[in-house]
């Protein structure tokens, strides 16, 4: 949970931003691009939202089952690349 704009690690302030994520779907990995979150201005450590998590998680289904040809999700908030 995000309980303030401030970073847990150094204290330094949070700003919004996207970060990365790379996720591991059965033996491929995914690269999820541009991902909401909070991000650190000192460390640049990056808070992801539940909210947002949730949808990373859907996302991570679909992939897994296959049905990632349409796009879940609204056009630009999150970008998902499998890499080779
Ligand atoms: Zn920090």
């Amino acid at each position: 949970m995000i309980s303030s704009d401030v970073c847990a690690l150094c204290g330094g302030k949070l700003c919004d931003g996207f970060t990365e994520l790379v996720m591991k779907v059965g033996n491929e990995v995914v690269v999820i691009k541009r991902v909401p979150a909070l991000v650190c201005n000192c460390c640049s450590e990056a808070y992801v939202t539940p909210e947002v998590s949730e949808k990373i998680d859907e996302v991570t289904q679909k992939f897994r089952a296959g049905k990632l040809l349409v796009r879940p999700l609204a056009a630009g908030e999150i970008e998902l690349q499998m890499s080779a």
